[in-house]
């Protein structure tokens, strides 16, 4: 269950979409307005905000940047404009996903799941794997070859963000956008600066990367060490992995976190 708030001009639609998200057991707060949902949004702390973009009084991607100027919180913007330049702009002023109406509960259920899953706003998303690095994003913990790597929270949240696209390119705007929350962009050495730390936490370095490698003027991506031709150590002299990788004490700390449904 999440705390969702709907901001939602359309009485019968609004209607709908808190007994639909409520027969799926989510605890529904709803707002008729853009101002009112801006307000609601940063008093109650819901979990998530499904945002209407056509607003009688403000328009949604216009809340939806104030919004982002104060809070974090995960917010699904549904419209009625299948307009792509438009989808993009939403996501690159800090939506997590979209949905075109008219959608289903059951689609907009989905996404509602997907996304707090995704930002382990619920504290059941899966450790993520990349190589032998593991990136838990529940308790916030990094371990390298099973050694645990001391992170600050900023340098925490980059590497999450790279690690949910492993082997895709991610632009220092988007990490900008995504980690600083600086959607505007800012100085691009903020990035470079925080990957060259986490570089070194990692025990590698630009000129012989392992994990964290840069796409000149493009970005950054993350990726598992190509295992099929020997790897030289860094010479790393700080952080030792004393322990081998293929430790026997096989992880059994992955039950079936899936819980039913309500209703
Ligand atoms: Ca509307």
């Amino acid at each position: 269950m999440a705390h969702l708030l709907v901001v939602e001009d359309d009485p019968q639609l609004r209607g709908a979409l808190v007994r639909a998200l409520r027969d799926r057991g989510h605890a529904v707060a709803t707002a008729p307005s853009g101002m009112a949902g801006l307000d609601a949004a940063v008093t109650s702390g819901p979990d998530l905000v499904v945002l209407d973009l056509g607003l009688p009084d403000v328009d949604g991607a216009q809340v939806l940047r104030m919004l982002r100027a104060v809070s974090d919180v995960p917010v699904i913007v549904a419209t009625a404009r299948d307009d792509e330049p438009e989808m993009v702009a939403v996501l690159e002023d800090g939506a997590d996903d979209y949905i075109v109406k008219p959608f289903g509960a059951a689609q907009l259920d989905a996404r509602v799941k997907a996304v707090l899953r995704r930002l382990g706003a619920t504290g059941t998303e899966e450790p993520l794997r990349v190589g032998a690095l593991t990136v838990d994003t529940a308790s916030r913990e990094v371990t390298l070859d099973g050694a645990a790597v001391d992170l600050t929270p900023r340098e925490f949240d980059l590497l999450a963000h790279l690690a949910r696209r492993p082997g895709q390119v991610v632009s220092r705007r988007e990490l900008l956008a995504e980690v600083w929350q600086q959607p505007l962009g800012g100085a691009d050495k903020t990035v470079d600066v925080h990957l060259s730390w986490l570089r070194r936490k990692l025990g590698e370095t630009a000129q012989r990367p392992r994990y964290l490698h840069t796409v000149r003027t493009v970005g950054v991506k993350l990726t598992a060490p190509d295992t099929t031709t020997p790897h030289r150590p860094a010479p790393d002299t700080t952080t030792p992995h004393p322990t081998p990788p293929d430790t026997t004490a096989a992880d059994a700390s992955a039950p079936d976190t899936t819980t039913p449904e309500h209703g």
